[in-house]
C-alpha cells in the first residue's frame, strides 16, 4: 500500500535538517546525502556547482526559501517560506536526458495524488489542479561531447502557501495547503519526492512506461495552443508528443512542425 500524506492539524515550524529529512526515508540513491540552507539565492545554482565538485549522484539540495528561484526562460519563481524547493544532482546517459523532466513532473504528480488531490500536466512540466500552476521544474544540464557531466532537476512546489499574498500569481497559482484547507509536513512532502523521483529515474533503463504516464496525463494534447519559440509565434493543435518530449504541432496550413521542449512558453 503506498503511504498517504496526511495534511497536519495545528502545524508547527518544521525543521528541515539533513537529519530530519533522511529520517526514514526509503530510497537507496537519491537524498543519501542532503545540504540543507534557510535561505538560497537558488537551489539549481547550488546543486550545479556541488555537481561541478564531483558530489556524488542523488545529492540533494533543499532550502527553506528561495531569493532568487529561476523558472525556464529566467524567468522568476517564487519561493517563500513555506514552500519545498530542492534540486537533485543526477548523472544520467545522454539518452535519459530528456526524460528527467517527464521523472520530475510524475514524481510531483504522484505524491499529490496522495494525498487526494487531482492533478494535471501541462506541457512540458507545469504541474497545475484545476488548472492552476503548483509547482514549477527546471532541469538544467552540463553535456560534453557525448557524455552528461552531471544533470540536475530542481523542483519549487507551493506546499504551505497563501498565493493571494503573491499578486503577480495570485490569478494563476495554487498550494497544497490552499487545495486541502490545512497544512502539509514539508519533511514528509520532500520525502515522497525523493521517493518517487527515485522509483522512475531507476525504471527509466526498462522502457518507455516513464514516457507513457507522462504522454497520457498530459492537459495540452489536442488543444488549441500558443507556443512562443524567442522571436517566433506559434498557434495551433497540440498533435501528440515524442519521446524526447517534444511536441507535434498542427498548424492551420495542416503542416507538423516539431517543437523542442527547452526555451518554449505555451498558452493554452
Ligand atoms: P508558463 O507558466 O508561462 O507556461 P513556464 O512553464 O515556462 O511558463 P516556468 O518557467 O516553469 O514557467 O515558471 C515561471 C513562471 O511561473 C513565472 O513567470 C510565473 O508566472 C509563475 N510562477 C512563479 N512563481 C510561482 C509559484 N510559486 N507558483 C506558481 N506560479 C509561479
Amino acid at each position: 500500500m503506498p503511504r498517504r500524506l496526511v495534511p497536519v492539524k495545528n502545524m508547527v515550524e518544521e525543521n528541515l535538517s539533513p537529519a530530519d529529512i533522511k529520517r526514514n526515508l526509503k530510497t537507496e540513491l537519491i537524498g543519501k546525502k542532503v545540504i540543507a540552507y534557510p535561505s538560497l539565492s537558488s537551489t539549481n545554482d547550488i546543486a550545479k556547482r556541488q555537481a561541478r565538485k564531483g558530489a556524488r549522484e542523488g545529492t540533494v539540495v533543499v532550502a527553506e526559501e528561495q531569493t532568487a528561484g529561476r523558472g525556464r526562460l529566467k524567468r522568476a519563481w517564487l519561493s517563500p517560506k513555506g514552500s519545498v524547493a530542492l534540486s537533485i544532482i543526477l548523472h544520467p546517459t545522454p539518452p535519459q536526458l530528456p526524460s528527467l523532466i517527464m521523472v520530475a513532473s510524475l514524481a510531483v504528480v504522484h505524491c499529490i495524488e496522495k494525498m487526494g488531490l487531482k492533478t494535471q500536466i501541462k506541457w512540458p512540466n507545469d504541474v497545475l489542479i484545476k488548472g492552476k500552476k503548483v509547482c514549477g521544474i527546471l532541469v538544467e544540464s552540463d553535456v560534453r561531447g557525448k557524455a552528461v557531466d552531471y544533470a540536475v532537476i530542481g523542483i519549487g512546489l507551493n506546499v504551505n502557501v497563501n498565493t493571494a499574498d503573491f499578486p503577480e500569481i495570485a490569478a494563476t497559482a495554487t498550494s497544497l495547503s490552499q487545495e486541502l484547507g490545512k497544512e502539509l509536513s514539508r519533511r514528509e512532502v520532500i520525502r515522497c519526492l525523493l521517493v518517487e523521483l527515485e522509483d522512475l529515474y531507476l525504471a527509466l533503463p526498462e522502457g518507455d512506461s516513464v514516457f507513457r504516464e507522462w504522454r497520457d496525463r498530459l492537459v495540452t494534447l489536442e488543444k488549441e495552443v500558443e507556443l512562443i519559440a524567442g522571436n517566433t509565434k506559434y498557434k495551433g493543435v497540440a498533435e501528440s508528443v515524442a519521446s524526447d518530449g517534444s511536441l507535434f504541432l498542427r498548424q492551420p496550413d495542416g503542416n507538423l512542425t516539431k517543437i523542442v521542449a527547452g526555451d518554449v512558453s505555451l498558452r493554452q
